[in-house]
């Protein structure tokens, strides 16, 4: 066992911080960004989301059907956004389909929202259909890490209007557990809270999840050796993963 010391600024970053009008993002180091796809050199995503992003698109045969159509967005161009698409398509709009500047998964560099491939693509609500590509991507998603993050038996719980193109990375294990219990993003934490969880991986690896508040300052936290990844949920604690290390 390794005894390890997690600060309580550490609770607002890694893969797994919830973002949302209720808990808006908080000062932590910016992600190392690159493009997913070379054809769009401007689309930025988080290193490891872009590489996962590449390879679950090609995986679904998408390359040619899918193109991404808005990923990293600073602050400055979140409030631009919400800013034109208060002006050009009113509140109701706004509200449902644009995130308040600051409170935006776009802007951790871990979220993710494509497109059809067509002449015309809307850039805040892309057509993102369940056929062809897209729909093959949409049915691997979880396996590399993806989640469909607003859906619309979930509106009442995100209050974000349905999404079908917008993808959040929040890792493999994660997204299994979730699309197995049908919870989305703000019902997981409380679905930790309630004790740590098992589960055996499609690749036959067994991997435990379990989360740790963190009140204070900081929090000491006993961990097997082996492979384990702790991530900030941007709500009072950790999401520690703890793979087993292969007979
Ligand atoms: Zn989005």
């Amino acid at each position: 066992m390794r005894t390890l010391t997690l600060r309580r600024d550490q609770t607002a970053q890694g893969p797994l911080i919830l973002v949302n009008p209720s808990h808006p993002l908080r000062p932590a180091p910016p992600p190392e960004l690159t493009a997913p796809d070379s054809r769009f050199p401007d689309i930025l995503l988080e290193r490891r989301t872009a590489g996962l992003l590449t390879a679950c698109i090609r995986a679904a045969g998408g390359t040619e059907d899918i193109v991404p159509v808005s990923g990293w967005r600073s602050r400055g161009e979140q409030q631009s956004i919400w800013d034109s698409a208060w002006a050009n398509r009113g509140e109701d709009f706004t509200c449902r389909y644009v995130a308040l500047p600051g409170c935006s998964e776009h802007q951790t560099g871990l979220a993710i929202d494509l497109g059809k491939r067509a002449e015309r693509v809307d850039f805040l609500c892309p057509d993102f259909p369940d056929q062809g590509g897209c729909g093959a991507f949409r049915r691997l998603a979880a396996r590399y890490g993806f989640i469909l993050r607003y859906r619309k038996e979930k509106e009442a719980v995100t209050g974000i209007g349905a999404e079908p193109w917008h993808f959040r990375y929040v890792g493999v294990p994660h997204a299994a557990l979730m699309e197995e219990r049908g919870l989305c993003l703000e019902e997981y934490g409380g679905f930790l809270r309630t004790g740590p969880k098992r589960r055996v991986l499609s690749n036959g690896r067994r991997v435990e999840v379990f989360w740790l508040a963190c009140p204070g300052e900081s929090v000491e936290v006993e961990l097997p050796e082996g492979c384990c990844q702790i991530s900030g949920d941007n709500d009072g604690g950790f999401i520690l993963t703890v793979w087993e290390a292969p007979a």
